[in-house]
């Protein structure tokens, strides 16, 4: 059980501390944490993954939010454990640790759930600082991000994730591993950085206006969703047919026409 004395758990953080140790376990037999490796845990919280990150990895950095836990974290793990960010993960410039390391980051967190799209899209804007991301979401977020095309949850998050990230579910982790117990289950994911095999984007601005544009309503055709920017012809040339939706696309399809278009002005495409 964490050590809930003293901590109320603040629901403006997302706080729902593990407390389960099997999954704990589960977590850490995934992620394999091994020394002189560059572990970050995003959101140590009252340490239920910290100390058996610390205990096979020797050392671990970590950024947490919320002052209090920050303290007790400092009192409870020593220096030569615990590099601790009393920072803003959203705001966390993760490529600069990675260059400090000269090496590419592993990042490991049950992530607070109120910010997981924003923070997952602040983790993919530079993926060649990082190794690899073990995190824990929302069930329904990780269907999100492993969605296929022509499915309910294939959307901006599948796509903007799938173009840089090979996904996996681990595994699901009911609400009673947690205190206290969120409403939903929740699911460990995997994803690794694409590397060579990433698709090219000419221009990754223009990219992501596309999909945010296609899926903003999922029920216009791609002619009528994308209007502002390409023809019906235009959208042919890059093999795609304008009565589509975007749900229909698959990510290849978003970079062929993402690439096609490359000459556009992003502000030429709306959201
Ligand atoms: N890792 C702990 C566990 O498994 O029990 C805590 C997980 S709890 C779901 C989320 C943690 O992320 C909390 O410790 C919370 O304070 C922290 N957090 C919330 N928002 C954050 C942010 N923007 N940046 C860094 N940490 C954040």
């Amino acid at each position: 059980m964490p050590d809930m004395q003293k901590h109320m758990p603040r629901r403006r953080f997302g706080q729902n501390f593990l407390a389960d140790p099997y999954y704990v376990r589960r977590i850490i037999d995934a992620v394999n944490p091994l020394p002189g490796e560059a572990l970050v845990e995003i959101g140590p919280g009252l340490g239920a993954l910290t100390a058996d990150l610390i205990a096979r990895a020797g050392h671990l950095r970590a950024v947490e939010i919320d002052r209090d836990l920050a303290a007790r974290l400092r009192e409870r793990f020593s220096a030569a454990q615990l590099t601790l960010f009393e920072d803003d993960a959203l705001r966390f410039d993760f490529a600069r640790l990675s260059a400090a390391l000269l090496m590419p980051l592993r990042i490991v967190g049950n992530l607070p759930y109120n910010i997981s799209s924003p923070l997952l899209f602040h983790l993919a804007t530079d993926t060649s600082s990082l190794r690899d991301l073990h995190v824990m979401l929302q069930k329904e977020v990780v269907a999100r991000m492993t969605a296929a095309p022509s499915t309910s949850d294939y959307g901006r998050l599948s796509v903007m994730l799938q173009v840089k990230f090979a996904i996996t579910r681990l595994f699901i982790v009911p609400p009673g591993a947690f205190t206290p117990a969120p409403k939903v289950d929740s699911a460990v994911a995997r994803l690794t950085p694409l590397a060579a095999q990433a698709p090219r984007l000419d221009n990754e601005l223009l990219f992501a206006r596309l999909v945010s544009a296609a899926f903003a309503q999922r029920r216009k055709t791609l002619r009528n969703a994308l209007a502002v920017c390409c023809t019906p012809d235009d959208l042919r040339a890059a093999k795609i047919d304008p009565q589509a939706r975007g749900e229909n696309l698959a990510v290849a399809d978003f970079v062929r026409l993402a690439n096609q278009m490359s000459g556009c002005q992003e502000s030429e495409v709306r959201d």
